[in-house]
């Protein structure tokens, strides 16, 4: 392989991938930027490789701006980018110009525009829409944004479930903060993250450095803590990160998915020192502000939404506001290159390809509402972290009468249980179906749920 084609695949397009993700929303980056992909540097041409050439305009008229500016400041030198218009195969050809030769287009890039800013500037206050989930846990993010460090609130602990907003309001806060001079040095880090460069920083010898570079925070931004579990020895640099800083009267802000008491793997001092502030909770939103949202977004992207599609895909995907607006995203990309307004049909075609949910099978949100009613257990148990027996049979039940009854991924399933994987919803689907043949109890909860659901059994239950 020449020596450039090797560096474009194995560094630059890395961190380029790395660097827009972090500039994008989520859903941006997965429907435009993802898909993309690198060919070769040819002198200073840079060849790409998109699926469609709506996808090529897209990208164009939406991020055209941002690639620029990030391959520059990540090569130090002005690139051309050549674009290949190339449908993948196995696409959906009715609806890619497959007929078109492959395009070649060549873009300039212009001069480098240094940012090493961690925080993400679409994450702030004015966009985040308040509703009952959320109310309480906003309303501590801004008080603290105003005066870090200054409020009874420190640490503030934020937890709730994938895809309701933490990561906004804490970004939010840090923003906030910034441009209002409240602080001078706020740093964002995932708890993940900050566990690499703490490897990393040991391995190079220079643990100082990465030590003082945290402890002179004046508000720390400490995204998805759960991750730290069983991480030893990145916990005790943790823990003295925190008691100095907070010693030292800066503000400390973390979330979790969990609530603390359900992170395993943490010391009991940290654990302590989380608990020693506020504690506040995001929960799933109502539906009037998960319209609000939508015909929000609608309004950002220029596209007007009809109160019936916002309705309706708010009616249909209700626990995570990412995914709403995944569907959202879709469904104005899919207006925009037919050229048609959005419609009720269109919604419900991208909601069926986003979740395999036909709108008239029973959702998997109807499926946990009867099981948890059927144990006398809280929905949001069977989506919840605890593994006491009880509420943990309840859940694989649930689980495996969604691949029963729904055509949803194991992905989506395992998704919707709190974010679980695909390995633990086949373990819950095997694990019923031998239940089923051991255990009365298993065997008639089973039957009876599936006549709520108002499905006939199944013919074969190795499905
Ligand atoms: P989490 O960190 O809890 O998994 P995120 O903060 O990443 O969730 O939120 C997922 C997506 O939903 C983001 O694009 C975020 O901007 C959006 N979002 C979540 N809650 C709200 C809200 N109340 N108002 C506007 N957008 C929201
Ligand atoms: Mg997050």
């Amino acid at each position: 392989m020449p020596e450039s084609q090797s560096w474009v695949l194995e560094s630059l397009w890395p961190d380029f991938m790395k660097g827009i993700a972090a500039l994008l929303p989520e859903q941006s980056f997965r429907t435009w930027i993802q898909p993309i992909r690198p060919e070769k540097l040819d002198g200073n041409i840079l060849i790409l490789h998109v699926p469609t050439q709506f996808h090529l305009e897209w990208i164009e008229s939406h991020y055209a701006e941002q690639i620029r500016q990030l391959l520059a400041k990540l090569t130090g030198r002005e690139l051309t980018l050549s674009f290949i218009v190339e449908p993948k195969p196995g696409g959906c050809p009715e609806r890619e110009p497959s007929t078109l030769p492959p395009r070649v287009r060549p873009r300039t890039i212009h001069a480098p525009v240094p940012d090493d800013s961690e925080l993400n500037p679409r994450y702030v206050f004015d966009n985040f829409v308040e509703g009952d989930g959320n109310s309480f846990a906003r309303a501590a993010c801004l008080a603290i944004a105003e005066a870090p460090g200054k409020t009874p609130w420190n640490p503030l602990l934020i937890y709730g479930d994938t895809g309701l907003g933490k990561t906004h309001l804490l970004q939010a806060i840090g923003n906030f903060a910034s441009a209002h001079k409240k602080v001078r040095r706020v740093r964002y880090v995932s708890s993940e993250k900050y566990t690499h460069e703490f490897i990393h920083s040991v391995k190079n010898n220079r643990s100082t450095d990465f030590s003082k570079l945290y402890r002179s925070a004046e508000l720390l931004l400490v995204d998805d803590i759960q991750f730290f579990a069983a991480k030893e020895r990145t916990q005790v640099e943790f823990f003295h990160t925190f008691n100095s800083l907070y010693q030292a009267g800066k503000q400390i802000v973390l979330s979790s998915d969990r609530p603390v008491h359900e992170l395993d793997g943490i010391d009991s001092r940290l654990i302590s020192r989380f608990q020693s502030g506020l504690i506040t909770q995001i929960s799933p939103l109502d539906f009037e502000t998960r319209v609000a949202i939508l015909e929000r977004r609608g309004e950002e992207e220029g596209i007007p939404l009809p109160p019936e599609i916002a309705q309706f895909l708010a009616t249909h995907i209700t626990n995570n506001i990412r995914e709403l607006e995944g569907a959202l995203v879709t469904l104005l990309a899919r207006a925009t290159f037919f050229n048609t307004d959005a419609t009720l049909e269109l919604a419900q075609d991208v909601l069926r390809e986003k979740t395999g949910r036909s709108v008239t099978k029973p959702p998997i949100e109807r499926i946990q509402e009867l099981v948890a009613q059927h144990f006398g257990l809280a929905v949001e148990a069977l989506r919840g972290k605890s593994r006491k027996h009880e509420i943990a049979l309840a859940r694989m039940l649930a689980m495996a009468l969604c691949t029963h009854l729904t055509n949803h991924s194991l992905k989506h399933i395992g998704h919707l249980f709190g974010g679980r994987d695909h390995s633990t919803v086949i373990h819950a689907r095997n694990t019923i179906l031998r239940l089923k043949e051991e255990d009365t109890f298993i065997k008639e909860s089973y039957a009876t749920l599936l006549r709520q659901l108002d499905q006939s059994t199944p013919s074969s239950t190795s499905r």
